[in-house]
């Protein structure tokens, strides 16, 4: 018989699924904000409508959800057969009517929640093979869902802000980009450094003489980092020379 309650002992797993559960509510919720007549409408991300975003947000939990399938049964099931096929579903998904689209969030997203939930607890540490070919715990999969569905919300562009986005993801996003940064030598001469709020002080790279400052707010830099662009007077970027900003490296427009 099916659990009715999440079988995962490990707290901090548990916790991470309570915050990917209320992201995947809080994307519900601006998505049932527009109207048909919206869907059209461009998301912030290049060459993507609001109707890429939605199939694309459904796909992926159909796609995290074969990787949960695998660690319960051993047989190994890819999210995607090539990173080709995942581009054609998106585009097919976004020609759905706007009940279909709708369908295809909700029952993908009701149905990782349930392999999730009944996933034994001795399973949660089974490796599985992400999109980019990479080995993790199924675990590690709780936080790749908890950052598409918080950060697709805001580029649905229709109200959600990098603000509304719970500190610890933000967090986790900022020390994300920064490392894949990092890997392609991308931080050489560049800082982040957040101001106020609870997170103040937070620092990433070294403000060395030469370094190239970026600072705001941690929903400010985040959403920089993530390249959704600045918002209006929440960043402030610096040079120690006073001289023109060096170029800002390629920032993580992941998607
Ligand atoms: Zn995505």
């Amino acid at each position: 018989m099916a659990a009715r309650h999440d079988l995962v002992e490990d707290a901090e797993v548990r916790a991470g699924l309570l915050t990917a559960r209320r992201g995947t509510a809080f994307f519900a919720r601006k998505h049932s904000e527009l109207a048909s007549s919206d869907l059209d409408a461009p998301s912030l991300l290049p060459g993507w409508s609001r109707r890429h975003v939605i199939a694309h947000v459904g796909y992926n939990a159909r796609a995290v959800a074969r990787l949960v399938e695998w660690a319960s049964t051993g047989v190994e099931t890819p999210m995607y057969s090539s990173p080709e096929a995942r581009n054609r579903e998106i585009e097919f998904g976004a020609t759905l009517p706007p009940v279909a689209l709708q369908n295809l969030f909700d029952h993908s997203a009701i149905h990782l929640s349930v392999e999730w939930r009944d996933l034994p607890a001795d399973r949660w540490d089974f490796e599985v093979r992400t999109a980019q070919g990479r080995l993790v715990p199924v675990s590690e999969t709780v936080w790749m869902r908890t950052r598409e569905v918080w950060v697709h919300a805001t580029d649905l562009d229709n109200g959600a802000r990098f603000a509304d986005v719970p500190a610890e993801v933000l967090r986790r996003l900022l020390a994300d980009v920064w490392g894949a940064w990092e890997k392609r030598g991308d931080t050489e001469g560049l800082a982040l450094r957040v101001s106020g709020g609870a997170d103040g002080g937070l620092m990433l790279g070294d403000p060395g003489t030469k370094a190239t400052v970026i600072e705001g707010s941690l929903p400010a830099v985040v959403r920089w980092a993530l390249g959704r662009g600045e918002e209006p007077n929440a960043l402030l970027a610096a040079t120690h020379d006073g001289g023109p900003l060096a170029e800002i490296p390629n920032v993580c427009r992941w998607i």
